[in-house]
């Protein structure tokens, strides 16, 4: 279908779509998954689309009651180990855990979700990175988080960055300019205008990971923008004022 690339799999089931990693194809008992817009679409808000989260779980063949998701999300630097369905995790912008029949579930629409599997200790994290997310170095430090929990070692996880803001639309002006700068240097930014600069967050990201010794390789972007997809994947700047709710859904679950 019409986002499919090297990377990404459009796929559509029971009136949902989504985009499936083709990274984790090596590891069938992985299922790492992106739902966009469709005839189910998701809301941030969890309790007054449960149905939607419903069909969701259906489409992929996920059990709905194995869904934790953290109800708040709040653009930090925290991460949740979870070990049990029961967990509640909340204000936290990271989900690990190596319990199979667990969905992580993150939402977004702009915001980078990044997909992380550690096939040699069996766990995985679902991470929220928006820009002040990437600034906090959200994703290495959930990698770190996870060496701890589990012996995680950064060589070998594999890690999806789902579709986000991409570096022709994510325009800012000076002050956040600025903390980009200082955080990540000037080699993902140009200027657009006399007053303001786009900004490249997942090539920042990739460093960041690469700097603790993720693997490039390992490294495997969507490379789709959603802005430039709005018509298909949610964008909290693109969508239209009645959607500015509307989320995608990151999904990882070891089955
Ligand atoms: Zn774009």
């Amino acid at each position: 279908m019409e986002l499919s690339n090297n990377e990404v799999r459009h796929k559509k089931n029971l009136g949902v779509e989504y985009l499936e990693f083709t990274a984790f194809d090596a590891y069938p008992n992985i299922l790492a998954d992106f739902a966009i817009r469709g005839q189910a679409n998701l809301d941030y808000n969890w309790s007054e689309n449960n149905g939607n989260y419903i069909k969701l779980a259906m489409a992929l063949g996920i059990d709905y009651d194995g869904i934790v998701k953290a109800p708040e999300q709040v653009h930090g630097d925290e991460a949740a180990r979870v070990n049990s369905i029961m967990d509640t995790p909340n204000r936290v912008d990271a989900l690990m855990t190596n319990v199979s029949g667990i969905s992580l579930v993150m939402r977004v629409a702009d915001c980078i979700a990044v997909l992380v599997y550690d096939p040699v200790n069996n766990a995985v994290a679902n991470i929220h990175s928006g820009w002040r997310g990437t600034l906090l170095r959200i994703a290495p430090k959930t990698i770190r988080r996870m060496a701890d929990e589990y012996g995680t070692k950064s060589e070998d996880v594999v890690v999806a960055l789902c579709p986000s803001i991409g570096p022709d639309h994510f325009e800012v002006t000076e002050d956040v300019r600025a903390q980009f700068e200082a955080e990540f240097g000037l080699s993902h930014i140009t200027q657009s205008d006399e007053m303001h600069y786009l900004i490249d967050a997942p090539a920042c990201l990739t460093d960041s990971l690469i700097e603790i010794g993720v693997q490039p390789q390992n490294i495997h972007s969507s490379g789709l923008c959603t802005v430039c997809h709005n018509n298909l994947i949610h964008s909290y700047r693109a969508n239209t004022d009645d959607e500015k709710t509307c989320r995608n859904a990151s999904i990882i679950c070891i089955m």
